[in-house]
């Protein structure tokens, strides 16, 4: 899996669990995982900064 932005590889641990989030090492961009339905797999979507909203 690779990182939408800079293309750099993601590191999904063996582990993981819907909801959680991972960060690309070259670019710092957070993404959520997301369980494909019916699969083992998962998909990524950017993650959402509430933080970046903040600045009205
Ligand atoms: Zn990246």
């Amino acid at each position: 899996m690779n990182c939408v932005e800079c293309d750099g590889p993601l590191i999904i641990p063996s582990d993981a669990i819907q909801g959680e989030i991972v960060g690309c090492k070259d670019c710092g961009t957070s993404y959520e995982l997301v369980k494909v339905t019916n699969s083992d797999l998962f998909t990524i979507r950017p993650a959402e900064l509430e933080e970046e909203d903040w600045g009205e």
